[in-house]
């Protein structure tokens, strides 16, 4: 975890984490999220506020805050995420889906930690 600011006060040390966002909450399971598939390097879980039948938010357990901030040694982590959703989508037997990155305010991302969206007309099976 990146520590923004690190301060001393009357001989105590604290420290601000300003990248700390929701989905870092999500991942260290201290705000709870419907789980949709978990493994050593990816979370999914159900969008709060979905737009389609399914609608899920693949994130990395590896926090980037965007795909403006991959770098060459980052960029296997947007792929990750595609294929994790393809296999997902194939373990549920979705064949039609939308994967979508929100890029900057501008490109409508709310929450600066990288996330792809998984949506489908389709429902998850039980
Ligand atoms: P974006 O606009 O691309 O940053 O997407 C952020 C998404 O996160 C939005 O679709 C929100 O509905 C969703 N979201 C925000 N907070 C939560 C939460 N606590 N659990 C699940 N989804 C969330």
């Amino acid at each position: 975890m990146k520590l923004d600011l690190v301060f001393p006060v009357n001989g105590r040390c604290y420290a601000l984490r300003m990248s700390d966002t929701i989905f870092h909450k999500i991942i260290r399971k201290e705000i709870s999220a419907t789980v949709a598939y978990e493994d050593d390097e990816v979370l999914a879980f159900h969008d709060i506020h979905p737009k389609a039948p399914t609608h899920l938010l693949f994130i990395p357990k590896h926090f980037i805050a965007s795909i403006a901030d991959v770098t060459p040694d980052t960029a296997y982590i947007p792929g990750m995420l595609i294929l994790k959703a393809q296999a997902f989508a194939k373990q549920k037997r979705i064949d039609g889906y939308q994967l979508k990155f929100h890029v900057g305010k501008g490109g409508g991302q709310e929450v600066p930690y990288l996330h792809l969206h998984f949506l489908s007309e389709q429902t998850l099976p039980k």
